[in-house]
């Protein structure tokens, strides 16, 4: 459906947890976050009612997201409920990679058609630093297996820090000479751990632009700007929510763990989901949908969530 600026929404951002095994520097604290019961969680049943909701309002994209999604229970049996629900539907995943390895084949199975992997640097030190918990190795193992398993065009996001992994841009571009890979560059956002970082770890992906001499420019995807380099296989896309406005062409909304949506992703506005069913469900999402702002107020100093984003979904 239609917001009241025109925008048509179609694309449901799901948080399934907002537990993660991975605890990267700009999205949580050393310690994680405190865990919820199980009833604080919205159930499977109610996600895929949601989902049916949604896509009785025309929403045609559905991505789960965390936390890490591939740590919660029952994500099979959504995927394979959300298609159910009507196989046209096109259903996502974005993961730290950590379990792919061994859930690639049975996402595939279940009805995934894409897989996003987060991923911020390519050196085996610096991953343990970023992730705090993290080997990569399971991560490539998790890329290879998804190869496998018959996942085309996984996108690759790297949120790029200054003086962290800024050194890396070729290596990552690189990636996609041999391989239909779609490497995303993403800025970082002042979300609240990593709101009062020095301004330096805060850079434009100008930076991309400015280091990859030989991009082409072919065209855009959504909320990413897609070039791809002389010769080479797979894409590179930019994502610029800082540096590049791109509210007005945004179609998204998202509902967190615990069965909130939010219009926006940096907006403190928070339309409560559960314990809704049938027509009362269906209205309330639309209220959310007609409560998106035309733009967030996100710069390097404010965000008004006050959600990390593990608990939002990124
Ligand atoms: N755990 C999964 C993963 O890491 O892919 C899914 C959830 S994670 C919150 C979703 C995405 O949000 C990841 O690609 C992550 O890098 C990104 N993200 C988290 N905090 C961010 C921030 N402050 N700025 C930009 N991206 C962020
Ligand atoms: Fe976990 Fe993803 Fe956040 Fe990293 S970015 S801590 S993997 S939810």
């Amino acid at each position: 459906m239609k917001d009241r600026f025109e925008r048509t929404i179609e694309y449901l951002r799901l948080s399934v947890t907002d537990l993660c095994n991975y605890r990267c520097i700009y999205c949580m604290n050393e310690d994680g976050i405190q865990k919820k019961t199980h009833s604080d969680i919205l159930s499977i049943e109610e996600l895929t009612e949601i989902v049916r909701a949604a896509h009785s309002l025309k929403i045609k994209k559905v991505r789960l997201t965390g936390g890490e999604p591939l740590l919660r229970r029952g994500i099979l049996t959504l995927c394979e409920n959300i298609k159910a629900i009507d196989p046209a539907i096109e259903l996502s995943l974005t993961t730290n990679g950590s379990l792919l390895y061994d859930m690639a084949k049975p996402l595939k199975e279940a009805g995934v058609d894409r897989i996003n992997l987060s991923l911020d640097t390519l050196g085996p030190n610096k991953f343990r630093k970023i992730t705090r918990t993290g080997e990569i190795f399971d991560v490539m193992n998790g890329l290879k297996a998804a190869q496998l398993a018959g996942f085309e065009q996984i996108k690759i996001n790297v949120v790029l820090m200054g003086g962290v992994n800024t050194d890396e841009i070729k290596d990552f571009a690189e990636l996609t000479r041999y391989n239909d890979y779609s490497v995303r560059f993403i800025e970082l956002m002042p979300m609240n751990v990593c709101k009062g970082w020095d301004k330096s770890r805060f850079v434009s992906n100008e930076l991309v632009l400015s280091t990859l001499k030989d991009l082409q420019k072919i065209g855009g995807d959504g909320v990413s700007r897609l070039y791809r380099m002389n010769g080479c296989k797979g894409t590179i896309g930019l994502i610029s929510p800082i540096s590049q406005l791109f509210c007005y062409q945004c179609n998204r909304i998202r509902i967190t763990a615990d069965g909130f949506l939010k219009p926006c992703l940096h907006s403190e506005e928070e339309f409560p989901l559960r314990g809704l069913t049938g027509d009362d469900l269906t209205q309330a999402i639309k209220n959310g949908i007609l409560a998106k702002p035309l733009k967030h107020n996100l710069d390097c100093f404010s965000t008004q969530t006050p959600r990390d984003m593990n608990r939002i979904g990124g």
